[in-house]
């Protein structure tokens, strides 16, 4: 199969190519990244300085837009594209908040012109990588299904449900094969460190406070990135086509306790934990059922939360020129800004 993955210079894109390179290798695969601040292609450099395998699969890393009809059509040509596989987005919710306009653009108008240039081009399936923040915030009981009403509370979950309406849409109307994935909290390898673990893993290390928002008493799911790029290779595969699948990693913690199992985990002492002013927002609790993809697809979530756990700061602490190399000045103002004001 010749497939096109969106953003696979991020976090879990990044994670699948090299999960799929194992599970596929006859599997031809074209890696579309825009390369903005969370994108780093040294993450799959040994697969360009060795792109072809034995069984006759092939990588190729092509910078570009996912906004850009024009380039998006030459690749899917170029390559006689089969599948697409949408990880590009921006993602960070704070980032959000302080500028949804970037959110919109990639991760609505991208999103539909992906779906556009699949359509022209007679691409045979689209898998669009959502999030369980589309459905909103839960009480203390209780788990989103896909039959949840959408109802975003940040630009960033907005600009996901949008693209997820659209996919929709072009089921509907067009008769695309797509279908959509929402998952929980992922957390492994290569996550970039604005995101909570890898943050708090830097922060840990170098003995500064870790900022906590509000009590730390807003509950997550968590699921190893692993485990999330086998449920999205399941719905590339199995998926129904117009169905969402819920993932889910059977993991819930409050922010509090994962940060303290992480300190934990280091040897850390748990007065290095300083609460901040709450973000705008905040959702309370999200928590998946994810029984249609154990029924329809036969996903299962591998790894306990404190096998992953383990295993993500052994990465982390193994990979300490990865984290500097990432954490370049326009990270650093960022995250100075962004905390510096709370
Ligand atoms: P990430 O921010 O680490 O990576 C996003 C990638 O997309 C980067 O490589 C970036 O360069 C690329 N990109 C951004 N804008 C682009 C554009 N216009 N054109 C081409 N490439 C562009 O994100 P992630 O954490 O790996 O998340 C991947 C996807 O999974 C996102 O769609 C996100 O909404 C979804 N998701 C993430 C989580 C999570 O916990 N991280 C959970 C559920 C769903």
């Amino acid at each position: 199969m010749n497939i096109l993955v969106t953003g696979g210079c991020g976090f879990i894109g990044t994670n699948f190519i090299r999960l799929m390179r194992k599970h596929h290798p006859d599997w031809s695969i074209i890696n579309l990244d825009l390369l903005t601040y969370a994108g780093n292609r040294t993450n799959l450099l040994d697969l360009e300085q060795a792109p072809e395998t034995a069984q006759g699969g092939n990588y190729i890393f092509a910078q570009g837009d996912i906004r850009d009809p024009r380039y998006v059509s030459e690749l899917l040509t170029a390559h006689h594209i089969q599948a697409v596989v949408n990880f590009a987005a921006e993602s960070h919710v704070d980032r959000s908040i302080n500028d949804p306009s970037p959110f919109v653009t990639t991760n609505v108008q991208g999103t539909q012109n992906l779906l556009e240039c699949s359509r022209k081009f007679g691409v045979q399936r689209f898998v669009q990588v959502s999030t369980d923040e589309v459905y909103g915030s839960l009480g203390p009981e209780g788990a989103f299904t896909e039959m949840t009403p959408l109802a975003p509370n940040s630009p960033y979950s907005a600009s996901k449900a949008g693209a997820d309406l659209m996919v929709r849409a072009y089921v509907e109307t067009y008769g695309l094969d797509a279908v959509i994935t929402r998952c929980s909290n992922n957390y492994g390898p290569y996550q970039f460190p604005e995101k909570l673990i890898p943050l708090m893993f830097t922060k840990a290390r170098n003995q500064e406070p870790l900022p906590i928002y509000g009590d730390g008493s807003n509950v997550r799911d968590w699921i190893y990135v692993d485990d999330h790029c086998r449920g999205v290779e399941l719905a590339l595969l199995k998926g129904r086509t117009g169905q969402a699948y819920n993932f889910g990693g059977q993991a819930e913690r409050s922010n509090l306790e994962l940060v303290k199992t992480l300190l934990d985990q280091l040897e850390c002492p748990h007065s290095l934990i300083h609460f901040v002013k709450d973000r705008p927002g905040h959702d309370q609790r999200y928590a998946m059922d994810f029984s249609l993809a154990e029924k329809e697809l036969g996903f299962t979530p591998q790894m306990t939360f404190e096998q992953g756990l383990q295993r993500t700061l052994n990465w982390y602490r193994d990979h300490s020129h990865w984290l500097e190399q990432v954490q370049s000045g326009a990270y650093r103002s960022f995250m100075d800004q962004w905390y510096g004001e709370r």
